[in-house]
């Protein structure tokens, strides 16, 4: 009882989460191979993992060595093998949510009529056909050389399609929807051949295209006049019109998008039981070996200090202390996760009044992850000294130096601005503050009047963002008249 309850107060809502996410992901694996022909593959690396996992446990130190090895290449190996489905994945992905070209439920009823009738039709003539009908993969990449055709589908145009007299009954008929868009098209044939036995092009190229899309492919045989269904990988002769019709309204219903939610819903709760509880039980078992640790561990950082908003009206006197070291505890996995470079420990200006106070630390200002506490703060507290400053305006007063040259009089000085707006120290009169320009040198009058400076103020003076804004004077002179000394 008593490890259950401790495990129940660990378990937290992340971690429901991370099984879920795994059990969902290892779900659609299952369901993915679940009708293919690669799903072998994925039994062969279930095995191998079983043994990895079975020789890390006794520690057979070769087995795990070389099995590593095995794996490093293995992203190499399973890109190649999956090639094909990898691009089946992404090209599903991309057309998510379109249901482009589904016809409506009525037409599908006629359309199924008139595809068994025509098959069969074709059959008992010993026609040669092969009729594609697409499903929610798009067709375009596996079809080579086709004829373009839109046409609505009956009897009539198929039967002519495949008429052995007509140049263009080579190949496959693609359907999409209730319209015939290509004929005379070359499928890609099936990697196994062997798997059809005897079986010729026609048969092999149905096979072909349903290894490589979720297409429905109808071939009928000019040979033995029957009619093979190909899907999902997998192809087989069928019984007759009736199997076919069948078929045909299971293909259409998978496709059709008016079902009800609701409806569709207990469906897909319903099926692939087996795998979900397959899904669910494998990732409680990975997240017990990897996820789950009661074990905790300390762990100590070097932490910088943050003083939020303090900028504005107070100013913290120097030298203050920039740095504290943060012992946290939580499980081994949360701090793989830690990126120890984002921790602070942040003091807002709340937590701040005027003159000289200690601040104690406390947990809640470093910000850790939910299943990281923090154990305690070096050094617990921190003594600053905070000024408060005020907003005041101060005139700008011009100084000058030297005399000017022979023949110029100085009428009077203008600075622009003529007062700045800084923040000094409360503890300070404003009036005892005086902001001057640097000096201008009355010597240089002849060449020019006016003059960018820089300006000169106490210290304890602060400007608005610390940018120290420059000031321009402007020196209004008059030329002395009949004044031979200086002229040009
Ligand atoms: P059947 O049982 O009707 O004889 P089959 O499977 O034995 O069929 P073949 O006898 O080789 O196949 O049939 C050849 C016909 O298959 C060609 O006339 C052509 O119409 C069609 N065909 C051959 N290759 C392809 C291909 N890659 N894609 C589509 N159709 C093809
Ligand atoms: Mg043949």
């Amino acid at each position: 009882m008593q490890p259950f309850l401790s495990f129940a107060n660990n378990l937290r809502i992340q971690d429901v989460l991370d099984v879920i996410i795994i059990s969902l992901m290892i779900y659609f694996l299952l369901v993915w191979f679940k009708n293919r022909a690669s799903r072998f593959v994925l039994m062969g690396l279930s095995v191998v993992g079983a043994v990895y996992v079975v020789a890390r446990f006794f520690q057979l130190y070769l087995t795990t060595v070389v099995l590593q090895g095995f794996f490093a290449i293995l992203i190499f190996v399973l890109v190649v093998i999956f090639q094909e489905d990898l691009r089946r994945l992404f090209e599903r992905l991309a057309v998510i949510g379109r249901f482009g070209g589904q016809p409506a439920v009525g037409a599908v009823r006629d359309d199924t009529e008139i595809l068994t009738t025509t098959a069969v039709n074709l059959a008992r003539n010993r026609i040669g056909a092969l009729i594609v009908l697409k499903g929610k993969d798009p067709l375009e990449r596996h079809l080579g050389n086709c004829i373009p055709l839109d046409g609505l589908i009956s009897q009539e145009l198929l039967e002519s399609l495949f008429d052995p007299h007509s140049p263009g009954h080579d190949g496959a008929v693609v359907i999409a929807g209730n319209r015939i868009t290509h004929f005379g098209c070359h499928l890609p044939l099936a990697a196994d051949m062997g798997r059809n036995g005897s079986a010729g092009l026609r048969h092999t190229a149905a096979l072909g295209l349903a290894e490589r899309a979720d297409a429905l492919c109808i071939a009928v045989s000019e040979e033995r006049g029957t009619i093979s269904l190909a899907r999902n990988e997998r192809m087989r002769v069928l019984s007759g019109g009736l199997e076919l019709r069948n078929e045909l309204e299971n293909f259409y219903r998978e496709l059709a998008p008016e079902e009800q939610t609701a409806s569709r819903i207990a469906v897909e709760l319903r099926k692939n039981t087996r795998e979900k509880v397959i899904a669910v039980a494998l990732a409680c078992v990975l997240w017990a070996t990897f996820g789950y640790q009661k074990e905790t561990v300390r762990r100590e950082y070097a932490v910088p200090i943050e003083y939020l908003d303090v900028s504005r009206n107070f100013v913290l006197e120097e030298p203050r202390i920039r740095e504290a070291r943060v012992i946290l505890s939580g499980p081994t996995q949360a701090f793989q996760l830690l990126d120890p470079g984002a921790l602070r420990v942040v003091l807002k200006k709340a937590d701040l009044q005027e003159g000289r106070q200690s601040i104690v630390l406390t947990s809640d200002m470093v910000k850790t992850p939910s299943n990281i506490n923090v154990v305690a703060i070096i050094p617990p507290e921190i003594t600053v000294t905070a000024t408060r400053y005020l907003p005041v305006s101060i005139p700008l007063e011009p100084t000058t130096t030297g005399r000017p040259p022979r023949g110029i009089a100085v009428k009077g000085i203008e600075v622009e601005p003529a007062a700045v707006r800084v923040f000094i120290p409360s503890v300070i009169a404003p009036g005892k503050i005086k902001i001057r320009t640097a000096p201008i040198d009355f010597a240089r009058l002849s060449e020019q009047t006016s003059f960018n400076v820089a300006l000169r103020y106490p210290p304890g003076v602060r400007f608005p963002d610390d940018k120290v804004p420059s000031a321009v004077v402007t020196v209004k002179i008059r030329k002395k008249a009949g004044d031979g000394g200086r002229s040009r």
